[in-house]
């Protein structure tokens, strides 16, 4: 079984971390460091490790609450959950190298009012899996715990019930399982020391300020230029 010493040395390799840069992040701040773990996306060796790092800190927590598990709403199969995009990924694989029987994946998407929304996608039938399962939710990215909540309202709404949260990286450890509104929440690593700011009137950003280029990608950064056109940018 590999350990989170591995998974730092994998991120360095494919440059997964970037610092000294000038990004936005989902949540709309903006910082000066991006973990992007989409780079692993396609690379077969890497995600079936960490799906097995993943299934094995799932099975700690099953062991854990075995005597717990008397609910008898919820008798069907544990159910791996992942949010698009690196989500679904990982869920396949944590499935897989874990030896789960099931798991299925979530879109995000906005709704009519533009509020941001989970969502099963109607092609393919997750709903009748989920009702009556018991479910974890996996991702790449913990930031602010967004597409967790969306996706715990999701399988909620769908009759089934989350158990707990794994993610490869947590970027602040202020994201606890309380703050994400799970009963239990691991993070692989830990990775932190990044600078954010909200870019608001209260909490300016210092590179902003600085005119600092903004970064397209990753990040959000191609959707901010559109609102300020005449800012320097780099890709
Ligand atoms: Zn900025």
């Amino acid at each position: 079984m590999k350990d989170s010493t591995w998974l730092e040395q994998q991120l360095n390799e494919f440059n997964a971390v970037i610092t000294n840069s000038h990004l936005v992040l989902t949540s709309g701040k903006h910082s000066d460091g991006y973990i992007n773990l989409r780079v692993l996306a396609g690379h077969v060796d890497v995600l079936y490790e960490i799906g097995e790092m993943i299934a094995a800190a799932i099975d700690e927590r099953e062991n854990e609450i075995e005597n717990d598990i008397s609910d008898g709403d919820y008798e069907k199969n544990i159910v791996i959950v992942g949010p698009e995009t690196l989500g679904r990924t990982l869920a396949e694989f944590t499935a897989v190298a874990g030896g789960f029987t099931s798991f299925a994946w979530c879109d995000m998407k906005k709704d009519s009012e533009g509020n941001d929304i989970a969502e099963w996608n109607p092609k393919l039938n997750f709903a009748e899996m989920i009702d009556g399962a018991r479910c974890y939710i996996v991702d790449d990215l913990l930031t602010t715990a967004k597409s967790v909540k969306l996706a715990k309202q999701l399988i909620e709404a769908t009759g089934g019930k989350v158990e707990g949260v794994v993610v490869v990286v947590r970027r602040s450890q202020e994201v606890t399982a309380e703050a994400a509104d799970v009963p239990w929440l691991y993070a692989l690593l830990d990775v932190d020391g990044f600078n954010t700011w909200a870019a608001n009137e209260n909490e300016p950003c210092v590179l902003c300020q600085a005119l600092v280029p903004m970064k397209l990608r990753p990040g959000h950064g191609h959707e901010w230029v559109k609102g300020h056109p005449d800012y320097p940018t780099t890709s």
